[in-house]
This record gives structure tokens, C-alpha cells and sequence, in this order.
């Protein structure tokens, strides 16, 4: 462990270390379920005015719980000495402007190639319901930079997600899995699009944003509430 993490409370330290493993699980399973190659992407949660980040190019099946890396939420680097992600400047604008508790970003291949095609994905299914709305995309800027994390805050604006032009997704949530849900289920919203709009001949039928506003209030009811 980190000198830093050890001068830290205790129960800071294990609050960190728990959920650094969750971050690593988080990402390893973004490789697993075919969302991620390589050490595309990066995972990110957020403790208290920590957040901890993956490192840049590190594969994730590789992370220890010695490498924990965190920065603070003007992107100091406070625990690890790995290079934290290249991506730190969205990650921490989502962090300054939303009650987001954790980020996931992908270059999932269905979602990528959509951004490719419109700048906003078709209402094709009411899952976009669990994104807020219709999913935008950010117009395309360099990785890594200001301007990325400029036009991704734009694209966000009462959304939980976003896609990135000619790069991925971003999607974030309250705790890591739903963080996760939403990247999955913006994946699989984008292959249903393009598999529906490329059937020769016939246009997929599409919602309206009325709809979706519908969904939005009864999936606030969903699942077991008991
Ligand atoms: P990092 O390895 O620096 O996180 O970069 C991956 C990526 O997806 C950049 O957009
Ligand atoms: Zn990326």
C-alpha cells in the first residue's frame, strides 16, 4: 500500500482499497465482455474528494492492489506513482459538474461506429429511457485533451451517457455497475440500431421523446421494491 493511503484514516483506507478493487474488477470485465481491446478505455470511482483512476496503458489484468492510483479533483496525483489515465480531464469534469460516484469509457465497437454516423442515436428503443433521453455524441477532438472533455460536458447535459465521435462511450452512475449497465446497455442499443437500419429497403420505427419521458418515470418503479 501506498505511504500516502497509510497515513490516511483507516477507514478512509479501507473505503479506497475496497473500492479500487471494484475499479480493476470494473475495468478487467469491460475487456471480458468484449466492450474493451487491449488497455482501450479507462474506469474511474469516486471517494469522498478522491478519485481513483486506472493507470494510462496498463493492461488491467495486471493491477495490484498495490497500484492504486488516485488523484484529487483538480487532478493531483495523491496515492500511486502510476501515470494516471490520459483521459483525467473527462473523468474529472464529469466528477465537478454532476453527483456522478463513477465513470466508465469504452471504445465499444457498435457504439463507435454509430458516432460515426449521426450526431445523436435514433430513439430505436426505450433503454435510451435509462440514459435520460436521446444519446448524443460529442463531436470528435483529440484524446486526452481539454477540448474532448469540453465537448463531452456539452453532449452530457441531462444525460447520463454519451457517445464520443470516431472514439467510444462514456456513461457514468452512482455506483460502478450502474456505471457499467448503462455503457452495456448503450452498446447493445447501438448494434440494435445499426442491425434494424441495415435491412434494405425498410427504415426502423422510431419513439418519440414523449415516450421515453413516459419510460423515464416508471423505470424510477422498476425491479424488486419491496
Ligand atoms: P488510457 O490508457 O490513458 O486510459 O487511455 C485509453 C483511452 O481510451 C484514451 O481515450
Ligand atoms: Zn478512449
Amino acid at each position: 500500500m501506498t505511504s500516502k493511503l497509510r497515513e490516511t484514516g483507516g477507514e478512509v483506507r479501507e473505503e479506497a482499497a475496497a473500492s479500487w478493487a471494484a475499479v480493476v474488477a470494473t475495468a478487467r470485465r469491460s475487456v471480458a465482455d468484449g466492450l474493451v481491446v487491449g488497455t482501450s478505455g479507462n474506469v474511474s470511482a469516486r471517494v469522498g474528494d478522491l478519485v481513483l483512476v486506472t493507470p494510462s496503458g496498463v493492461p488491467y489484468d495486471r493491477l495490484t492492489p498495490d497500484d492504486i492510483t488516485g488523484v484529487d479533483l483538480t487532478g493531483r496525483q495523491v496515492l500511486g506513482t502510476l501515470v494516471p489515465t490520459s483521459e483525467l480531464p473527462m473523468h474529472l469534469a464529469v466528477y465537478r459538474t454532476t453527483d456522478a460516484r463513477a465513470i466508465v469509457h469504452t471504445h465499444a465497437v457498435h457504439a463507435t461506429a454509430v458516432s460515426t454516423l449521426v450526431p445523436e442515436l435514433p430513439l430505436v428503443h426505450y433503454m435510451a429511457a435509462a440514459l435520460g433521453g436521446p444519446v448524443r455524441v460529442a463531436p470528435y477532438a483529440t484524446y486526452g485533451t481539454d477540448e474532448l472533455a469540453e465537448h463531452m460536458l456539452r453532449a452530457l447535459v441531462d444525460r447520463s451517457g454519451c457517445l464520443l465521435q470516431n472514439h467510444g462511450t462514456l456513461t457514468y452512475g452512482a455506483t460502478l455497475d450502474q456505471a457499467y449497465d448503462r455503457t452495456a446497455q448503450l452498446e447493445w442499443m447501438c448494434r440494435l440500431w445499426l442491425t434494424a437500419s441495415s435491412v434494405p429497403g425498410l427504415t426502423p420505427s422510431l419513439l418519440t421523446e414523449a415516450q421515453i419521458a413516459e419510460v423515464g418515470e416508471r423505470l424510477k418503479g422498476y425491479g424488486q421494491r419491496r
